[in-house]
C-alpha cells in the first residue's frame, strides 16, 4: 500500500518524539507539583461487614492537572516513583491523610498506601514518628498498606523494617492480596494486621466456581491465621452476599461509597448511618 516503508518509519519516530516529549512535560509538571503540594486526597470507607457501619478510610491521591483534568494515580503514582518524587509526595499524602483523621471520632481509623520505595527508604520512620506526634493522630488509628512488590529481597531488613513500623503501634496491611505470585510466602514470614483481597478476585466471584474458590479460601485462611480480611471492590449486593457469608470482615468499594472528599467523608461520619 501506498505511504508504507520508510513513510510509516518516520511517522512512527514523530509520534515516539511526541510521546517523549509529553511524558518530559508530564514530568516537569508533576515536580512542579509535588514542589506546590497540588494534590488532593479523597477518602473511601471501609465498612463493616456486619452492620455497615464505617470503621475506616482508605485515603487515596488525586492530581487535579490545570489542563489534563484530574490524573489517575495509577499513572502519577508510578512516574513518580521512576523520578524519586514519591517520597517527598507520599509524605505529604501521609500528614493530609492524618491531619484530616485526627479530626474524626477515636473509633475511626485511617488507611495510607505506601510505595514500595517509601517503604525502603531510611526516612519512613522519621517521617511517621514525626507525622504522627505534629497531627496527634494515636498511632492505634494508622494503617499502612503495603503490596507485596514492598517485600521482594532482603528479608531480614523487611522484617525489621515491619516490625520497628508495629513497634510504633501502627498496623499494617498486606494489599493487593493475591496477584503477586508469593503471596502465601510472605504470610509466613511477615508479621501483618490484615489482607486485603483484591477486587479482581472480588469482581470476578460470580464469572467461574474456581475464582470463588480463591476468595474463599484466604478468608478461611485469613480466619484460621488470626488476620482480618478486606475485599476490595465490593459493587453489587450480591458480590456483598458472597463475601459476607464467607466470613470476610470488612468490606470497601463503589457499592458502599466511592472516595469522597474530605467534607464529603465528615458527613459521612456524622451521619453515623450504615451504607
Ligand atoms: P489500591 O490501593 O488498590 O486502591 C484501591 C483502588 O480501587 C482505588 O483506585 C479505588 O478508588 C478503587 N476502588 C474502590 N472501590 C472500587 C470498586 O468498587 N470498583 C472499582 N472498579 N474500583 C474501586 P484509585 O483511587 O484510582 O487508586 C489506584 C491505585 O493508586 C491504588 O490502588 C494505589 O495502588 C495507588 N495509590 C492511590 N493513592 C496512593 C498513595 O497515596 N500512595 C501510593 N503509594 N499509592 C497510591
Ligand atoms: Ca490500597
Ligand atoms: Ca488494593
Ligand atoms: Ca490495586
Amino acid at each position: 500500500a501506498k505511504g508504507k516503508g520508510t513513510g510509516g518509519a518516520a511517522l512512527f519516530e514523530a509520534r515516539m518524539l511526541e510521546e517523549q516529549e509529553d511524558r518530559r512535560k508530564l514530568e516537569s509538571d508533576l515536580r512542579l507539583a509535588v514542589q506546590h503540594s497540588q494534590f488532593d486526597v479523597f477518602f473511601q470507607p471501609l465498612v463493616d461487614m456486619k452492620t455497615r457501619e464505617i470503621v475506616s478510610f482508605e485515603a487515596l491521591l488525586r492530581w487535579p492537572h490545570e489542563t489534563r483534568g484530574m490524573i489517575s494515580p495509577e499513572l502519577f503514582i508510578p512516574l513518580a516513583e521512576e523520578t524519586g518524587l514519591i517520597n517527598q509526595l507520599g509524605a505529604w499524602a501521609l500528614r493530609r491523610a492524618c491531619e484530616e483523621a485526627a479530626n474524626w471520632p477515636e473509633h475511626i481509623g485511617i488507611a495510607v498506601n505506601l510505595s514500595p520505595l517509601q517503604f525502603k527508604s531510611s526516612s519512613l520512620l522519621p517521617t511517621l514518628v514525626n507525622t504522627l506526634a505534629t497531627t496527634g493522630l494515636s498511632p492505634k488509628r494508622l494503617e499502612l498498606e503495603v503490596t507485596e512488590s514492598a517485600l521482594l529481597g532482603a528479608e531480614a531488613t523487611n522484617v525489621t523494617i515491619l516490625k520497628s513500623i508495629r513497634e510504633l503501634g501502627v498496623r499494617v496491611s498486606m494489599d493487593d492480596f493475591g496477584t503477586g505470585y508469593s503471596s502465601l510466602a510472605y504470610l509466613q514470614n511477615f508479621e501483618f494486621d490484615k489482607i486485603k483481597i483484591d477486587k479482581r478476585f472480588i469482581q470476578s466471584l460470580e464469572s467461574g466456581a474456581s475464582n470463588a474458590a480463591i476468595v474463599d479460601a484466604i478468608i478461611k485462611l485469613g480466619i484460621q491465621i488470626g488476620i482480618k480480611t478486606t475485599a476490595e471492590g465490593i459493587e453489587t449486593e450480591s458480590q456483598y452476599d458472597s463475601v459476607v457469608l464467607r466470613g470476610c470482615s470488612e468490606g470497601q468499594g463503589y457499592l458502599f461509597s466511592r472516595p469522597l472528599t474530605a467534607e464529603d467523608a465528615r458527613a459521612a461520619i456524622s451521619s453515623k448511618l450504615p451504607i
